[in-house]
């Protein structure tokens, strides 16, 4: 059944970012006018908020969130022949930065109901050549660190997060970034805090790893032409740092607003029974949950359909991740197959993420569960469920 009904984009920037336009054209305007393109003093502002903001003590700019992972490999020592253990279940970025050192991802299942990373089976998955674990906080809630540093500590392993989805998210209130060894943001535009273009950050408590990745992002290079290790070309534009040193103070408020679309979806489903059929996401217990992505869960093999569904409604969909990372064909030759990883296939399979961004609004969301609702024949949602009950909250 078809039900005539808005359409709804899976992500609108301009929408987020519209209030603030004058503000970041001003910003960027600055950056022109003031003639400093890489890094330079409002790359250094951006560090110091990132770092207070992450609860860390060091936080340093690099060109994207890929960089980042691959940087902090590097920072960690990782190389030729060392493993690095790590979901498959992710983007494909904290894998190949891995790869691009000579080093082997090793892919490790999910909990089926946070998709991030199973402790269990990193234990399991450590051998003489493990270097690093690196846990992804998957679409803005925390990986299970606690046991996550334990075998760290108890194997002498690096612990690298990829919080890349997760930036504002909390463990036991303590932020992303600042739960490991390194952590590593993007500033890619569908992240929480986009900026306009490509970006990453990289954030630690050591003085002496913060030291290493300057170096690093920099071509080694310590004093000017003089190279005490090879490094990359991984500098952050002063231009992005501008439009991210405006927008960073209202990443609250847009966390807030992700979080009560969160609950309004939670509202809007209750009244359609669909709870065989459609699995809402799962906060678990002491996680600040971000919201970068809302993925519900399709039973009964049907999830194609229901987006094929929602694409002739003109409401945007996206499947993350349709191949996880151990079935690519660029990594065919480590010997993973069909059933290696089975949650992690089962979800591949079995998920879909619905529009969440900031300024979606309670009608939109309706349209989204409506369209759903209609796809199963169940009962059509009320516009009240959209509602919001409560102002706005800063926290979780
Ligand atoms: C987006 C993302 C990255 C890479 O960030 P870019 O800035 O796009 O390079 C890495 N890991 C995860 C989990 C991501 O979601």
């Amino acid at each position: 059944m078809m039900v005539d009904l808005p359409a709804v984009p899976l992500l609108d920037v301009c929408r987020d970012n519209d209030a603030l336009g004058d503000e970041i054209l001003a910003a960027m305007e600055r950056v022109v006018r003031g003639g400093q393109f890489v890094l330079g003093p409002d790359v250094r502002r951006l560090e110091e908020q990132f770092a207070s903001y992450t609860q860390s003590s060091f936080a340093i700019g690099c060109a994207s969130g890929s960089d980042a992972v691959l940087l902090a490999l590097m920072a960690c020592d990782v190389g030729e022949g060392d493993e690095v253990i790590m979901p498959s279940y992710t983007f494909f970025a904290t894998a190949s930065a891995a790869w691009r050192l000579g080093a082997l991802p090793v892919f490790v299942d999910i909990d089926p109901h946070s998709y991030n990373i199973d402790p269990g089976g990193v234990q399991e998955a450590i051998t003489p050549a493990t270097k690093a674990i690196l846990p992804v906080h998957l679409f803005g809630q925390c990986a299970d660190m606690q046991p996550l540093a334990k075998i760290a500590r108890d194997h002498n392993l690096a612990l690298i997060e990829d919080a890349a989805q997760a930036i504002g998210a909390e463990l036991d209130g303590r932020r992303a970034g600042s739960l490991a060894d390194v952590g590593c943001f993007s500033f890619y535009p569908t992240k929480n805090l986009g900026g306009m273009g490509d970006g990453g950050m990289l954030t630690t408590n050591s003085e002496a790893l913060a030291d290493r990745l300057q170096l690093l992002r920099g071509h080694g290079m310590r004093p000017r032409y003089y190279h005490q290790q090879v490094g990359i070309n991984s500098r952050l534009d002063s231009i992005q740092a501008a439009v991210l040193n405006v927008k960073l103070p209202h990443l609250e408020t847009w966390t807030a607003a992700r979080q009560q679309n969160a609950d309004r979806y939670g509202r809007l489903f209750a009244e359609c029974g669909l709870e065989d059929d459609v699995s809402l996401p799962q906060t678990q217990g002491g996680c600040r949950h971000v919201w970068n992505q809302y993925v519900i869960r399709i039973s009964g093999g049907r999830r194609d359909a229901l987006r094929e569904h929602l694409t002739q409604a003109k409401v945007g969909t996206e499947i993350y991740y349709p191949v996880p990372l151990h079935r690519q064909e660029c990594f065919s030759e480590l010997g993973y197959r069909d059933g290696s990883l089975p949650h992690t296939e089962q979800a591949a399979a079995e998920t879909l993420a619905l529009p969440i961004f900031p300024g979606l609004s309670g009608p939109e969301q309706h349209a989204v569960v409506s369209q759903i609702a209609a796809f199963y024949g169940a009962a059509m949602p009320t516009l009240e469920a959209a509602e919001d009950r409560a102002p706005l909250r800063r926290s979780a």
